[in-house]
């Protein structure tokens, strides 16, 4: 059997490589702590699973509209529209099996071999490993710690050219917790808007953040019609099982996405979907807690990290990840990662699996409660005496 060649070139995402070895450990017997995987550690909200139950009682077992289910894409239209100030209908949108599949069905239908596609680094794995896989062109633009691990925009201007055909932004991000401000939200708009190219704008943590509320780059002027709104339900509603996601963009690609999912999956499974209408138009009580325990322990791990040896740690505007600087410790970010792992029992990734300017950072996922957090600490101070002579 031959594996195609270009299968050389697709990636991974270590989180679920971390897991299976952290899970290999446990069943050895050694207590692990999991700050790996970036799944909400709170139930699916009640009346979200009821909702699914009750679509399974009433027949929802069956196959359904490939683009997804007319109500629903009509309830995900009018939140993008009110949530972004913008004018999007059920046509726009493209129900898909989680937020993954937005990428890789825009990508696959928008980029030829050769095209450019600009992207922040470090950021989710899967952006690079599509971009290498479909032999497009990488153009990373590095972060910048001291900015929030924002983009320095000057870098990212001089990455654009002709042959840019996709940027991809992710407010607030994975892995570092950076939030694009409105103000160069706006620069970057300023930018892109007259040039032939697509925006890939991923906001799967668009209602986990702590500071400002962060702005879309659809709410710009001349926006809307080039851009790919990736959202869904893992992270906000914490579904991450569920596999229920959606891209908002222009029906020229929807129809070119919906083409991709009937060569794929057929449709959406329809009782995931009344559990994500439900999600949509239900109270949003659960979400609102379930931030406000992030915060808590935001605040707590990122406090508790400055005290480690060697680690240095920004506090993280959004989504439930804390990145700290470890370059101090003299130890490579893979090195400690593993240290962690097999000597304190503390699963976390190694911040280069995000990506070459990842080098140098450890990601903690703190979907974890702060008990366990605290434990994990200990054990990283513990562990410290490796590394801080
Ligand atoms: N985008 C980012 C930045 C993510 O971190 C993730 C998941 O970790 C996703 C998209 C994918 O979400 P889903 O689990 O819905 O496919």
């Amino acid at each position: 059997m031959n594996i195609v060649k270009k299968m050389a070139r697709i990636g991974t995402e270590s989180a679920f490589e971390v897991l299976a070895k952290a899970q290999a450990l446990e069943k050895q017997g050694k207590s692990i702590i999991h700050l790996e995987i970036g799944a909400p550690d709170f139930p699916t909200p009640k009346h979200i699973v009821e909702a699914g139950k009750r679509a399974l009682d009433e027949g929802f077992t069956k196959y359904g509209p490939t683009a997804g289910l007319l109500d629903f894409r009509e309830a995900i239209a009018d939140h993008v529209s009110k949530t972004r100030g913008v004018k999007v209908g059920p046509e726009n949108v493209c129900v898909v099996p989680g937020g993954k599949p937005v990428m890789f069905f825009t990508m696959m239908a928008l980029l030829e071999e050769g095209d450019e596609v600009i992207y922040p680094d470090p950021s989710f794995p899967i952006y690079e490993s599509l971009i290498d896989f479909l032999g497009a062109k990488r153009k990373p633009v590095p972060l910048v710690e001291s900015r929030g691990f924002a983009f320095d925009l000057d870098v990212l201007k001089s990455q654009l050219s002709d042959k840019t055909k996709l940027v991809i932004l992710n407010s607030p991000a994975n892995p570092t917790g950076g939030v694009i401000s409105k103000e160069d939200l706006k620069q970057i708009a300023d930018m892109l808007r007259d040039r032939d190219l697509m925006i890939l704008s991923d906001e799967i943590y668009c209602q986990i953040y702590y500071e400002q509320k962060p702005s879309s780059i659809t709410s710009f002027e001349g926006i809307i019609d080039k851009t790919i709104i990736l959202d869904g339900f893992s992270k906000t509603y914490s579904m991450t099982g569920w596999r229920l996601g959606y891209g908002v963009m222009p029906t020229k690609l929807a129809d070119a996405v919906n083409l991709l999912m009937v060569n794929s999956n057929s449709c959406t499974a329809t009782f995931t979907q009344k559990a994500g209408l439900a999600a949509l138009q239900g109270p949003q009580d659960d979400v609102a807690k379930m931030v406000a325990e992030f915060r808590k322990r935001r605040d707590a791990i990122v406090k508790s990290l400055n005290e480690v040896p060697g680690f240095s740690c920004t506090t993280p505007a959004g989504a439930f990840y804390a990145f700290p600087n470890v370059t101090k410790t003299g130890m490579s970010s893979k090195d400690l990662a593993d240290l962690l792992l097999n000597e304190a029992g503390v699963a976390c990734l190694n911040g280069a699996a995000f990506g070459q300017h990842g080098d140098g950072y450890l990601r903690f996922s703190y979907a974890n409660s702060l008990e366990n957090i605290q434990e994990a600490i200990n054990r990283i101070k513990a562990a410290s005496k490796h590394w801080a002579k």
